[in-house]
This record gives structure tokens, C-alpha cells and sequence, in this order.
């Protein structure tokens, strides 16, 4: 007899694992596919965020094992200069995609979910269920949450177009002496986006490149890789979304994280997004007593993140494009004002929400801006 599950979450990346792991812990019975045996390689900065941190702690999910490196000092760098960003706690934890992944599902898996390794090609959905189509196999269930990625072979099928609005980036894992506990953002290297170095200890950094245009970043990130004195590893490349998907429910699938075009695309962070699209499908699902009751829960409770990463979007068109390429060349940048450096850290950390961020950027260019376009006048 063909088992049917409760749900079948696509994908085992940290939105699918999360998916998987809270709709097991309430009750559900939970199939998770994932195209390859874990642990499994993922092109990724591995800068986990405070706000990261604390949604896998309110979930009970402790990352000491898996954390590398912590960053409390974080150096933004633009055409106006450098800018320090410090706290007490780390302001980035860079983990290893593949051991935190790994480490992900495996909470998933003990907390009761089923895994099996398998490449989705389809999804049909029935009146009272849906059939998984993988190369292998075909599963039964009831629902599906979809966490297949920026690629994803679900939101495809739902008729999303995920070449649109995406982002390319480009990393490798390079050896070399650097700073320890700093990680360092640089806008200089790259138009509309910007480079990275995160340490990961012994040695060890995660170097990489990206920006919201998309094209084959590979030299640009081994001349920056050579400029700082470090010798690459293999350099890989992955997009990422940068603005969530038209369609992202429909009867029976819901998708998240990456799948649903939900990263932030002015810092490229896509791991607590994902995470916290997974967490809210599976609670969407749990309190759904029908497929049109999945959709509009699903909906009701993603609307405000996807609110607040649209705002990113039009933000990241003012970073990169307004204050780096036009007010950085006149020596200015908001990233030069304390209060604009600790609307960021509250971003971060999850403390803030992107449209408190406007308010700054104006208050900075109304009546800083020109005071200091004036003095860098008077004073040559
Ligand atoms: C170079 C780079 C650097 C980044 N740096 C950061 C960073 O420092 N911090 C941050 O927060 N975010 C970063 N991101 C974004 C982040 O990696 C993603 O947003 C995040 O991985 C999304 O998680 P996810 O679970 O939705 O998808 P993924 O992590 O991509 O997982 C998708 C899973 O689905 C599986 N899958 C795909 N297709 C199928 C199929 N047909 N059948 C079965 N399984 C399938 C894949 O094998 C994979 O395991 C970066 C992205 C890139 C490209």
C-alpha cells in the first residue's frame, strides 16, 4: 500500500528542513526529497545573522557545534570610505553550508520526518492529494511546501519566471592570513552589489561576489581573492531571487525561501528568510482544515515579510545606485552617519524592519547631505 504523508517538503535546504522539522513537531507526518545525499554542497556566504540565531533558539535548535566564525566587527566598504559596524555579540556567524544544512535536517529527521533522496521533476495535484514525481519514485501526500530553491522545478511549474529578478553570485572557500573576527562587505569591486570575506577559521574564508546584475563574476572574484593576499578554492556560482514570485501558493503547494523568491536583496541574506517562510508554511498547513484554507493562511501570514523584502529591493537600488555610484563619489555616504550604521545592525539583527529604513535615508539626505556636500565644497 503507498503511504501517504501529511506533507512532502521538496528540498532539504534550510527552508525545507525547518518546514519539515516544525510540521513534524506538530504531529504531521512529514516527507522530505531532496535531489542529493546529505551532506551536499551549497555555494553560500554561511553569514548566519543574530536574527537567524534566534529564530533556531526559539525553535530549540542550538548551532554551537556548527558556528566557525563570529564577526562582531563588521567593515562596510563604499566610494565615501570605510565604515566600522561593531556589537558585543557576533554581528555574523559563518557557518559551513554544508555541516549546518546537514546539521538542519538532521533536527528535521530526528524530530520524526522521512528522508529520501530523489530529484523532483513534478507535481501533480488531485482533488484530495498531490503526487510527487521524482526521477526514482512517485510519493503521495497531501500537501506540498516546496524549498527546491532559487531554481526551483516547483515554482517553475506554477508558472513563476525565475530568471526574473534574480540575482548572481559567485564564492569560494579561500585560504590565506586575515582578520579573524571581521567580516568585510566592499562595494568597491563590483557595480550594484558587492564583495565579501568571511572567516571560518583555521585559516579558512568564505570570498565571494555578487550583484543584482546578472553575469559571470568568476575573474572579478579571483583578481579580489589575489588582491588580498589569499589563493582560492573552487569557485562556484548560484543565483539568488531578489523578489518574491508572482504565484507563490496554489492548491496544495505552498513555496518558501529561495523557491519563493524571498531573499533580501540589498545584503543577499537568504538563510533567515528561508527559514522563516518554512517555519510559517508549516504552521499555515497545521491550522488549515482545506487546500483554500492552506493558500489564504499561507498568504495572510507571509504578506507582511514579502512587504518588508520589497522594501529591501528599492532600498538596494538606493545603496548601490544613490549613495555609493553618485554620493560616494562626492566623498558622502549614509554609511558615514552612526544612526544609519545602527539602523543596520537592527536590521541585522531582526530588531528592525525595512520601512522604518526610508525615514534615515531621508532625514540623512535632507539635512545631512548638503551640509556636507557644502563643507567638502568650502574646503576643496
Ligand atoms: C554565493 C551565495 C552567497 C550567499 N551568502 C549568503 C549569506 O552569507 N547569508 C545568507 O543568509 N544567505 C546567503 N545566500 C542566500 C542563501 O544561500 C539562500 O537564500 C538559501 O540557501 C535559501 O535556502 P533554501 O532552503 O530556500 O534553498 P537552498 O538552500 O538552495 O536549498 C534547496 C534544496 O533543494 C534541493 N533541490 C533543488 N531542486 C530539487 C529537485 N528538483 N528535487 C529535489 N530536491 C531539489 C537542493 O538540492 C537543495 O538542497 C547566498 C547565496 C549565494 C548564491
Amino acid at each position: 500500500m503507498v503511504s501517504t504523508y501529511d506533507v512532502i517538503v521538496v528540498g532539504a535546504g534550510p527552508s525545507g528542513s525547518i518546514a519539515a522539522y516544525v510540521a513534524t513537531r506538530l504531529g504531521l507526518r512529514v516527507l522530505v526529497l531532496d535531489r542529493f545525499r546529505f551532506p551536499r554542497i551549497k555555494p553560500c556566504g554561511g553569514g548566519l545573522t543574530q536574527k537567524s540565531v534566534a529564530l533556531l533558539r526559539s525553535l530549540g535548535i542550538e548551532l554551537n557545534g556548527v558556528i566557525r566564525g563570529r564577526c562582531r566587527r563588521v567593515a562596510l566598504i563604499n566610494s565615501a570610505g570605510s565604515f566600522l559596524i561593531t556589537d558585543d555579540e557576533p554581528i555574523v556567524n559563518v557557518v559551513s553550508r554544508d555541516e549546518f544544512d546537514n546539521y538542519l535536517l538532521s533536527n528535521a529527521l530526528e524530530a520524526g520526518a522521512d528522508y529520501i533522496v530523489d530529484r523532483v521533476v513534478r507535481v501533480d495535484v488531485n482533488n484530495d492529494r498531490v503526487n510527487v514525481i521524482g526521477v526514482n519514485n512517485a510519493y503521495v501526500g497531501k500537501y506540498v511546501i516546496a524549498a527546491d530553491g532559487a531554481n526551483s522545478i516547483v515554482a517553475k511549474q506554477l508558472g513563476n519566471n525565475l530568471r526574473r529578478d534574480a540575482a548572481m553570485a559567485f564564492m569560494t572557500i579561500a585560504r590565506g592570513n586575515y582578520l579573524d573576527d571581521l567580516c568585510v562587505i566592499d562595494m568597491t569591486r563590483i557595480r550594484w552589489g558587492y564583495s565579501w570575506v568571511f572567516p571560518r577559521g583555521g585559516g579558512e574564508y568564505d570570498v565571494g561576489i555578487g550583484s543584482i546584475r546578472w553575469e559571470d563574476y568568476r575573474p572579478l572574484l579571483i583578481n579580489y581573492v589575489h588582491d588580498i593576499d589569499m589563493r582560492e578554492g573552487e569557485v562556484r556560482g548560484h543565483p539568488i531571487p531578489i523578489r518574491a514570485r508572482d504565484r507563490i501558493v496554489s492548491r496544495r503547494i505552498a513555496l518558501v525561501g529561495d523557491a519563493a523568491g524571498l531573499a533580501d536583496s540589498t545584503t543577499g541574506e537568504g538563510i533567515f528568510y528561508a527559514m522563516y517562510s518554512g517555519a510559517l508554511a508549516a504552521l499555515a498547513l497545521r491550522s488549515s482544515s482545506s487546500p483554500a484554507e492552506f493558500a489564504s493562511n499561507y498568504l495572510e501570514i507571509i504578506t507582511p515579510l514579502i512587504r518588508n523584502l520589497s522594501l529591501a529591493y528599492y532600498l538596494s537600488l538606493g545603496t548601490y545606485g544613490i549613495d555609493h555610484l553618485v554620493m560616494g563619489r562626492l566623498g558622502l555616504s549614509a554609511f558615514s552617519m552612526p544612526s544609519t550604521r545602527n539602523l543596520i545592525k537592527r536590521i541585522m539583527s531582526g530588531k528592525t524592519w525595512y520601512y522604518q529604513v526610508p525615514m534615515s535615508m531621508i532625514k540623512f539626505s535632507v539635512l545631512r547631505g548638503p551640509q556636507m556636500l557644502l563643507k567638502g565644497i568650502l574646503h576643496g
